[in-house]
């Protein structure tokens, strides 16, 4: 279908779609025109990765928005939620207008009402219905990017109940569902009540293989030699074989080299790999790619001065790069763009993103299947689904004869068996993960505090509209998970019945509010009514109890060293104790160890330390610490609502666990710019309160900060000082720390904020 064929699209947008090199639409994309996408049709597209699903989404928003509607694009993880936006920016000089809401999750983020199209993570719109965030009505079309996530435990009943609550609150809103190639679109299209297009279709051949030994083996049988020299892992012979020209016997260039893609299971192998491959990549530059990657770099250092901004510039000097949800939106642009520029030759990603890139190589490498899975408690194998969806990522359209995706064994067992899991593999099915018990409370009292519904008939006809309805045989079963729920709510005070009707209590109001599980508020509420005068430890195992906090890992032999924590310091914990003899005494012991993590934390350990002691990294540091905050945050709304003794306390440990600090740098370290390690410094030097730094000398601050003027003048300015500037100011050199063995601040620097994900992003 020729692009000025598209029925009810603005008519600026034939020659647009032509600017960027579009002159005919994909055959998926046609047949989505062809069911009503730019009418007002409701569509569930499950198509293969790079087959131009974005676009699809476009047409759809833009024909609504022609039509003088609004639309809301739902994004998958919120580190893409910039990057969406502007993308959608392209429409601006035709006067459409995109805003993004993100940000904290109780606003109802009024200033949208007007703007034509919003970008929102699935949490985001959920919380914006719950705060009755009143554009909610008028939308026109809501476009669900990745919609086969909601088979996803933790994140996937939040997407499936928010689409089911914006389509019984808008009967006629048309619903645009992508989704990878799954194995079960056509009830997607049911429950969606939606037009499908399910099609396998790609702009470039795909061929798919492992390698094992020293040669690719296909799924179409053939096999073809791809020697690993000793001492050399394969992935980098793969990468080798993928950027060298392809040469014939004289010696001439038949084929251009090309770059490869490599997904690992972890940001830290994201990172690892890329230092390591970057020693392959940095063989087949010359001087101007080298110069080319030399300025690359230097953008990188100058959007943040992190580690990680650091170690990426470092291996793109030599061509190579890592991608993942933990780095700064600008960090992940500017390797996107390099790599499709050619100049790098290898990312190496995690899996989540695998979605958001799009970077198109003639290789990927797969060279993690399993991750690891908190729930399952060690590693477990990625989904047919997944891996697909990386391997679509081969092939440069209109480059590239055809795109390869390989996957990597060690042993000839190996092979059979990824051929078996993956290669000739159909993706699987997405199942609703309503029915769990966690998913089931929180919505349920969600539905019931923002008047959603106000009956048990009410919220079974809400409950009729998910998928988890659609793919459940019998009321019956769907009335049992149901009931049980209420009951649990109704126990904790959380809803209460009056003149015949479900409501929620203030306290179900401030939990709904707080986006806690109700499971979680009850063990947070059991613990500080209990409590006399909580410590920050028996305050940090509290919310590492919740089912809301992902607990630490109890490896083997550490069950005798924690049990023995858990005596010494028995006084200390809020609630139940456990037996030992108990089953559930083991998750209280992981709450444990996560607990003392945070106590390390905010007992100002390094983090290099306790990485090492924890077996973790850096970002699952952050990624407790977080969670923690938000939880103690909770915690001291729930105690004040009680009007429980214990608030102050509560505030304490979050404080601590905020800005990892012991008690008596708590308000140091909350000045803008100082951070753990220089209040300790600044506190060292005699200067032990924010009034202190407003009236300090700025000799003790200069030399506290080690001789670094701009940061001095900037905690001064922060800290509210007459006249901050350091000009002629000489460091005291009594105030000077002492030198220390790390010599860093380099964790001073995470803490002014890197884009940090929040858990389970990538
Ligand atoms: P998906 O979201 O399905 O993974 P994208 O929407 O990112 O895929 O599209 C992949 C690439 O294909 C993009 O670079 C896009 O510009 C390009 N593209 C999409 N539709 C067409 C088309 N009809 N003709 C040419 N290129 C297209």
């Amino acid at each position: 279908m020729d692009v000025a064929d598209i029925p009810a699209v603005p008519e600026w947008l034939p020659d647009h779609l032509r600017a960027d090199g579009i002159e005919s639409l994909y055959p998926p994309q046609a047949e989505a025109v062809e069911r009503g996408v730019t009418e007002g049709e409701s569509l569930v597209a499950s198509i293969p990765t790079a087959s131009g699903k974005t676009l699809i989404a476009e047409l759809a928003m833009l024909s609504a928005v022609q039509r003088g509607g609004k639309a809301l694009y739902i994004v998958p993880l919120r580190a893409l939620a910039s990057e969406k936006k502007a993308e959608f920016e392209a429409f601006s000089e035709y006067d459409i207008s995109v805003g993004v809401s993100t940000g904290n999750y109780e606003s109802s983020g009024e200033w949208l009402s007007s703007v034509d199209i919003v970008v929102a993570t699935s949490e985001k719109v959920d919380s914006l219905v719950r705060n009755g965030a009143p554009w909610i009505d008028d939308l026109d079309c809501v476009v669900s990017d990745e919609v086969h996530l909601v088979d996803d435990p933790n994140r996937g009943p939040t997407l499936e109940v928010t689409l089911a609550k914006l389509r019984q609150r808008n009967p006629d809103l048309q619903v645009v569902a992508l989704s990878a190639t799954v194995g079960n679109a056509a009830e997607l299209a049911e429950w969606l009540d939606a037009n499908l297009v399910d099609s396998t279709w790609r702009p470039i051949e795909l061929r798919k293989g492992v390698h094992y030994g020293q040669a690719l083996h296909f799924d179409d049988g053939s096999k073809r030699e791809l020697r690993v020299k000793s001492g050399e892992k394969a992935t980098a012979a793969i990468l080798r074989d993928t950027i060298a020209d392809e040469l014939d016997e004289e010696g001439n260039v038949t084929e251009e080299g090309g770059s490869a893609l490599v997904f690992v299971n972890s940001r830290r192998n994201a990172e690892a790999a890329a230092r390591r491959l970057a020693s392959t990549t940095s063989k087949f530059l010359d001087g101007d790619e080298l110069a080319a990657l030399k300025t690359v770099a230097d953008e990188i250092r100058g959007v943040s001065d992190t580690e990680t901004s650091q170690d990426l510039a470092e291996a793109v000097e030599q061509g190579a790069a890592f991608h993942h949800a933990g780095l700064a939106s600008e960090h992940r642009s500017l390797v996107e763009d390099a790599f499709r520029d050619r100049l790098l030759r290898v990312v190496c990603a995690t899996p989540t993103l695998a979605a958001g890139v799009n970077t198109p190589s003639r290789r990927v490498i797969v060279r993690d299947w399993r991750r690891y899975d908190g729930n399952a408690g060690g590693m477990a194998p990625l989904s047919v689904l997944e891996v697909h969806q990386m391997m679509g990522r081969a092939g440069r359209p209109g480059m590239d004869p055809y795109g390869e995706a390989v996957l990597l064994a060690n042993s000839h067992d190996e092979l059979d068996e990824l051929f078996e899991r993956y290669v000739w593999a159909d993706p699987e099915a997405v199942r609703s993960k309503l029915a769990a018990e966690p998913a089931m409370r929180t919505h349920l009292l969600a539905t019931i505090a923002s008047g959603f519904a106000d009956s048990r008939e009410g919220l079974l006809e809400f409950l009729g509209e998910t998928l988890y309805a659609t793919q459940t045989d019998g009321q019956a079963r769907i009335e049992r998970v149901m009931d049980d729920m209420l009951a649990y709510l109704r126990v904790n005070d959380f809803i209460a019945e009056e003149g015949g009707r479900l409501k929620a209590t203030p306290l179900g109001h401030t939990v709904s509010r707080l986006y806690l599980d109700p499971m979680s508020a009850a063990t947070v509420i059991d613990g500080l009514e209990s409590a006399e005068d909580p410590t920050a430890m028996g305050l940090y195992h509290l919310v590492c109890r919740t089912p809301d906090m992902y607990e630490l890992y109890l490896r083997s032999g550490e069950r005798e060293e924690y049990t023995m924590l858990a005596y010494e310091r028995e006084t200390e914990f809020l609630g139940e104790f456990p037996s030992e003899f108990e089953e559930r005494f083991d998750d209280w012991l992981s709450a444990l160890k996560t607990a003392r993590l945070l106590e390390d934390w905010a007992g100002e350990v390094d983090e290099d330390r306790i990485t090492e002691r924890y077996g973790v990294g850096p970002g699952d540091v952050r990624g407790k610490v977080d969670t923690a905050e938000w939880l103690l945050g909770a915690a001291e709304s729930l105690a004040g609502e009680l009007g429980l003794d214990c608030t102050v306390a509560v505030r304490e440990a979050k404080k601590r666990v905020q800005y990892g600090v012991r008690d008596e740098l708590i308000d140091l370290a909350g000045v803008r710019g100082v951070g753990r390690k220089r209040a300790r410094r600044l506190f060292e030097a005699g200067i032990e309160t924010r009034s202190d730094l407003r009236n300090a000398e700025k000799g003790v601050v200069l030399a506290a900060l080690r001789g670094r003027r701009k940061t001095a003048e900037n905690v001064l300015e922060n800290a509210g000082h007459p006249e901050p500037s350091m000009e002629g100011v000489r460091p005291d050199p009594d105030a000077a720390p002492a030198a220390e063995v790390d010599g860093g601040d380099a964790d001073e620097a995470t803490e002014t904020g890197d884009d940090q994900a929040s858990l389970g992003d990538f």
